[in-house]
This record gives structure tokens, C-alpha cells and sequence, in this order.
């Protein structure tokens, strides 16, 4: 697969594909490690004396434009972190872009409006792929984040590019992801939390002929609870999922892992509380509290999990960690493994990196993948087809 900087851009437009699927707040940037993770591809492509074009998916708008998911505000950051001027689309395709794109003049960047915005982008229309295509000479793909997506930005529109290649992001990510797996260290332990179990099946599918432990936290693990029949009061859980649950347990078993859930909780009686309700051993979470985050006893018995680990992955926080009244789990955890002096220590996941960098103990990890969906499908060893689409392009 050619990279960016294989690739002789003076002169040239570039349509770059990156990830700015920030969180916003008050028409402000929140999180910005997607947006700086890029800074290195898109300095390269401006250094090379080449026009800039970004694009980028934001939120859900589910096809139609939504003036809250616009990209201009993460526009104005980009113009603060490249220190020049962004010009920002009033749309990602069409004749007023179009006319834009075609005046640019080389060291000069323009971002298009959210490509969600048009249902083409989800369809991998290949009407859409065309239009965006036809707005640059040459197309980089820095989204490891939506690699896992067959989407018209990443997959459709490399059929109609003159050029295409991997921004140094989505190469790092690739190149870094293999290496580090390849043979991965023993013991192997991934962590899994977060949310939903739905999200996640893959992990406990795909992941137990490769890994040796699995740490269950988050939501996730009242699913897992009550699918053996405890309590889990008004904590969110997944009902559905309950069969689900108990034969992960057994295949764990019979395929020699060992998958630890927590041994006690926090509770809270909402999602709000300023502060918990108290610490319940998990056979003891009364009918009327939330399950809002795992408690110390489950730290204790995680860490124990971890020391002589050879390689940790995690994905997924251990709970309500946006609610500082939770974040004691998930903030214990990443002290945890940022300290295991021995293990190569990979961490994935929108919401799990907003809370490394929180931490603020981000460079004591091996690495941090950009990625949450595609990070785990590529763990659990999928072609992405985005990956794919690009082999294909630019042999
Ligand atoms: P990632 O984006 O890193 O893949 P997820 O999106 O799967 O992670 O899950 C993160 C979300 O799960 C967070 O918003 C967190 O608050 C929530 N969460 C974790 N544990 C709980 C819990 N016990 N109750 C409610 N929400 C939880
Ligand atoms: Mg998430």
C-alpha cells in the first residue's frame, strides 16, 4: 500500500479523509486528539506545495444537514493548530464546492461540510463517491476510525480517484496494531467494557482462541450478572442478550480463558448523582440502585489479573466515568495499566481515549489507536474494507 509520502503532490489538490468526528460543546472542540493525531499528514501534504481538502463525518445527521453537526467549528480549531487560514465548504459536493475546490492555489485548505449530511456517504453511492473524487488529483485516507465502514469517503471513492494512498495516521495505526499482535506477549488480557455487550460481541466471538483473560467491566458486566441470575436493580442492562451472555461464559470455559467480572459495584441512584449510593458486593445491588461503576474490590482483584500480563488491551471504560461520582473504576484502571512495567499496553475506543487523556497518563501506554469500532474488528483479525479498498487502489 503507497503512503503519502510516496507520492509527489507539488501542484496537486489533495482530498484528504480524516477522522473529526470530535465531541463539541457550546460550537467548541471538547476532545481533540483526532484532530492533532492528523497533524502530521496534513503538514506533510502543505509542505509538499499541494492544495488541502478535508473531509470528515460528524455524529449521526442520518442524511440531511443538521446545523449543530457542522464541521465549522472544528474548521476554526484546524486553523488554530495549522496556524493558517481554512476555508470552510458550505456542503462536501456540488457545484459551489466544486468552484471552490477548483480556485484553491497550493498551501491553501479547505474543509468540506459533514459527508453525513447526504445519505450517499452510508450508501457508498457511487454518484457521491464520483463527485467527491472529482474535487482532487489525489486522495489520502487518514480515517482509521471509520476503516471498518464500507462508506463512500473510504471505500467507493477510490474507485474514481486518479491517485490514492494512507496518510501517515491510518499507517502508523496499521503498521503499529500488526506489530504489536503479531505474536502478542503472553499473558494476553483484553479489557472490555463500556456499554453495551451488543457492541462488543465480537470480542468474546473472535477473541478466545487468541487471548488467555478477559476483564469485564462497564455495563456490560450487568448483563453478564444478571444472566447468572443475580440483582442488578435499574442499572442498565440488555435483556435480550441474557443467552447471549451465558454461553460467552461457556465458551470462555471450554476454550481455557479465563473472564473475570467484578466482584462489587458503586451504585447511584441515578445517572446524575453528585455522589454514589455505596459500595455492594455483586450479590448484593438492591432493587431500587444503579450499577455505575466497578468498586475497589474488583480493582484489586483486576490488578492482580494484570501483573505479570505480557500484553493488555482495553476497550471500553469500567463506567459512568463522564459523572466524576464514577470515574473511580475507570480512572483506577488506567493507572493500573499505564504502571505495568513489562506489558505492551494498547488502548482503543472514542470514550475510552477521551478518558486516557483525561488521565493525562496517555504517552505511559504502548499505544493509543485512534479507532473504536474498526480497533476491535482489526483486532479480531477482519480485513477492514476501507483497508482493503486502498490496497486495491494503490498497488
Ligand atoms: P468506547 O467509545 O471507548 O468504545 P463505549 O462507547 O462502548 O466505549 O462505552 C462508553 C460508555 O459506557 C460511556 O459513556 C460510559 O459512561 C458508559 N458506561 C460504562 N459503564 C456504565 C454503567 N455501569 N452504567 C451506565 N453507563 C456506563
Ligand atoms: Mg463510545
Amino acid at each position: 500500500m503507497r503512503t503519502v509520502d510516496q507520492i509527489d503532490l507539488e501542484g496537486k489538490k489533495v482530498i484528504v479523509r480524516v477522522d473529526f468526528n470530535v465531541p463539541l460543546e457550546n460550537g467548541m472542540v471538547h476532545e481533540e486528539y483526532r484532530i492533532t493525531s492528523t497533524l502530521p499528514t496534513l503538514r506533510h501534504i502543505l509542505d509538499q506545495g499541494a492544495a488541502l481538502i478535508c473531509c470528515s463525518h460528524l455524529g449521526k445527521p442520518k442524511g440531511k444537514p443538521k446545523p449543530e453537526l457542522s464541521l465549522a467549528p472544528v474548521a476554526r480549531r484546524l486553523r488554530e493548530l495549522l496556524e493558517r487560514e481554512v476555508s470552510m465548504a458550505p456542503d462536501c459536493i456540488g457545484q459551489e464546492v466544486s468552484d471552490m475546490a477548483g480556485g484553491m492555489q497550493p498551501g491553501e485548505v479547505l474543509m468540506l461540510e459533514n459527508l453525513r449530511f447526504h445519505p450517499g456517504e452510508k450508501e457508498n453511492d457511487p454518484d457521491f463517491s464520483k463527485d467527491l473524487a472529482s474535487l482532487a488529483d489525489v486522495y489520502v485516507n487518514d480515517a482509521f476510525g471509520v476503516a471498518h465502514r464500507k462508506h463512500a469517503s473510504v471505500v467507493g471513492i477510490t474507485r474514481f480517484v486518479r491517485e490514492c494512498c494512507a496518510g501517515l495516521l491510518l499507517t502508523k495505526e496499521i503498521e503499529t496494531l500488526t506489530d504489536l499482535l503479531r505474536e502478542p506477549r503472553k499473558p494476553y488480557v483484553v479489557i472490555s467494557g463500556g456499554a453495551k455487550v451488543s457492541s462488543k460481541l465480537g470480542i468474546f466471538t473472535n477473541l478466545l482462541d487468541k487471548v488467555d483473560r478477559i476483564i469485564v467491566g462497564g455495563a456490560m458486566a450487568n448483563t453478564f450478572l444478571k444472566a447468572q441470575g443475580y440483582e442488578v436493580g435499574r442499572s442498565m442492562v440488555e435483556d435480550d442478550l441474557l443467552d447471549t451472555a451465558r454461553q460467552i461464559l461457556d465458551q470462555a470455559r471450554q476454550a481455557g480463558v479465563s473472564l473475570y467480572l467484578p466482584v462489587d459495584f458503586i451504585t447511584g441512584q441515578s445517572t446524575e448523582s453528585r455522589s454514589p449510593a455505596a459500595v455492594r458486593p455483586y450479590q448484593n445491588v438492591p432493587a431500587d440502585e444503579m450499577i455505575l461503576d466497578t468498586g475497589p474490590a474488583s480493582h484489586a482483584l483486576f490488578s492482580e489479573v494484570l501483573k505479570d500480563a505480557g500484553t493488555v488491551v482495553w476497550n471500553g471504560p469500567m463506567g459512568l466515568f463522564e459523572n466524576p461520582a464514577f470515574s473511580q473504576g475507570s480512572f483506577g484502571m488506567a493507572a493500573t495499566m499505564a504502571n505495568i512495567e513489562q506489558a505492551v499496553t494498547i488502548v482503543g475506543g472514542g470514550d475510552t481515549n477521551a478518558l486516557i487523556y483525561d488521565t493525562g497518563l496517555a504517552d505511559k501506554f504502548s499505544f493509543v489507536s485512534t479507532g473504536g469500532g474498526s480497533f476491535l474488528e482489526f483486532l479480531e483479525g477482519h480485513t477492514l474494507p476501507a483497508i482493503k479498498a486502498l490496497e486495491e487502489c494503490s498497488q
